[in-house]
């Protein structure tokens, strides 16, 4: 099943290839990360001369457009646009914590959880505060 990868903000597609390739920053390292268009793969490619730590926050960029994907559900998480051939668009939800491994499939008012960590954010709104479906 081909699933493609966007920008939420300027529509570019992230994933032209085999991976999908983010911008990351960590304080004054900077670095192109790849990561696998399989929801629930971390296999993460990333520059031997970043290094992190586990519990480190990076901040994910579109490598385009250059906006922050930084979910607005919670601040440990980033966000990108998702086309999957034959079921239509999601978004997918992140963590952008080295080591946290949590994501999250959400379409029409349902999330679908993903990755060993995904139970500490039971609690996050993906939704929106008040918005109308
Ligand atoms: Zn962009």
């Amino acid at each position: 099943m081909k699933r493609s990868y966007f920008c939420p903000h300027c529509e570019a597609m992230l994933n032209p290839g085999q991976k999908i390739v983010i911008k990351a920053v960590k304080d004054l390292a900077a670095g192109l990360f790849l990561f696998s268009p399989q929801v629930g793969n971390y296999n993460l490619i990333m520059p031997d001369s970043f290094r992190l730590s586990i519990g480190d926050r990076v901040t994910f960029y579109c490598p385009v457009c250059g906006a922050d994907l930084s979910s607005e559900a919670d601040t440990d998480l980033a966000v990108l646009d998702c086309i999957v051939e034959g079921k239509g668009a999601f978004e997918v939800h992140f963590s952008r914590v080295f080591g946290k491994h949590a994501t999250f499939v959400v379409r029409d008012g349902q999330v679908q959880r993903f990755g060993e960590h995904a139970e500490a954010y039971q609690t996050v709104n993906f939704f929106g505060e008040g918005e109308k479906e």
